[in-house]
């Protein structure tokens, strides 16, 4: 029940793609029938009043807005591609995030959206359709078949990663996380899952810092496991750094950071399961002084 009105009183999101409508002629629409604020952080996000639903409004059916949270929104951005950019998402489907990065990059360079999955394949492609991403190619593969030393990928700047993981810090999953008992420590063969979620984590982190140009590389979960998030990040700094990759402070005017698991943990961001009614984890890696094909 504590659950449910706490998801009554929360805040709705709802994100401009700028590929078809530019912000402020969205809030106009949207202004005829709603409360609309712009987020403060994420540019292009619009924050609505408690229980407002868009999902039938005609602005979310032509792809103008997609309703995709703030916790979700803020990792496109974090990556920061440039227009022009070759970039990968690594774990696509079903695309919040591809698209948000063609929005980013003004539909120009390449984004290689990459899907193991044939089902959510046909998901993406068609939000790839609605949102008119005409710089996405859909990849139907399992990202840790990528070669890196492929001519294909010499050019790739910047790779998203949001692989699949425990969804704890997602709403539907939350009433269970929040129960006594699941705080008080998990189940045997929950901790199996997490084990085996969090090894799946490191070993398409470790293929994303093994692509040769990149300079950039986030990488993000809707879990609220440190398993799952800082132990991660931990378990390939030394690798990262032998590659010459840093963690960079993500959204630093942002309060809450990564658990204080290790040196540099500030670095990360979390958002709260209940403060901000959902719990995302975000890492950015950054490498400088990578020279360039096209610059040389
Ligand atoms: N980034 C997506 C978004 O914002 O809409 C959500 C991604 S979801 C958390 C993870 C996705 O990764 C799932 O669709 C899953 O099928 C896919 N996936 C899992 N392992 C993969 C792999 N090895 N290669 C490519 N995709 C994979």
């Amino acid at each position: 029940v504590l659950d449910k009105i706490s998801d009554l009183q929360k805040q709705r999101f709802a994100r401009v793609n700028t590929l078809k409508m530019d912000t402020e002629s969205v809030i106009g629409e949207l202004r005829k029938q709603y409360e609309v604020k712009k987020d403060d952080m994420v540019p292009d996000l619009l924050i609505l009043q408690p229980r407002t639903d868009l999902h039938n409004h005609p602005l979310v059916f032509s792809g103008c807005v997609f309703l995709q949270g703030k916790g979700s929104s803020m990792v496109a951005v974090a990556l920061a591609p440039e227009p022009g950019w070759e970039v990968i998402d690594a774990c696509a489907a079903p695309g919040n995030k591809t698209l948000h990065l063609a929005a980013l990059m003004k539909g120009k360079g390449k984004i290689i959206a990459c899907e193991r999955d044939r089902e959510r394949v046909k998901r993406l492609k068609e939000n790839v359709t609605l949102a008119g991403a005409l710089n996405v190619k859909v990849e139907h593969e399992d990202f840790l078949n990528l070669d890196p030393s492929d001519p294909t990928f010499s050019k790739i700047r910047a790779i998203l990663l949001d692989p699949s993981c425990s969804g704890s810090g997602t709403v539907v999953d939350r009433l269970d996380h929040l129960l006594p008992s699941h705080r008080a420590g998990q189940s045997a063969d929950e901790m199996k899952r997490l084990r085996k979620l969090a090894g799946f984590q490191k070993r398409v982190l470790e293929h994303a810092l093994s692509f040769p140009a990149v300079e950039r590389i986030v990488y993000s979960t809707c879990s609220i496991h440190q398993i799952e998030n800082e132990d991660v990040i931990n378990s390939v700094l030394h690798l990262a750094s032998s590659r010459g990759f840093q963690l960079e402070t993500v959204f630093p005017q942002y309060p809450r950071r990564g658990l204080p698991t290790f040196d540099g943990s500030e670095h990360l961001l979390r958002t709260d399961l209940v403060e901000d009614k959902e719990g995302f984890f975000i890492a950015l890696f950054v490498r400088k002084n990578i020279r360039h094909l096209k610059d040389e």
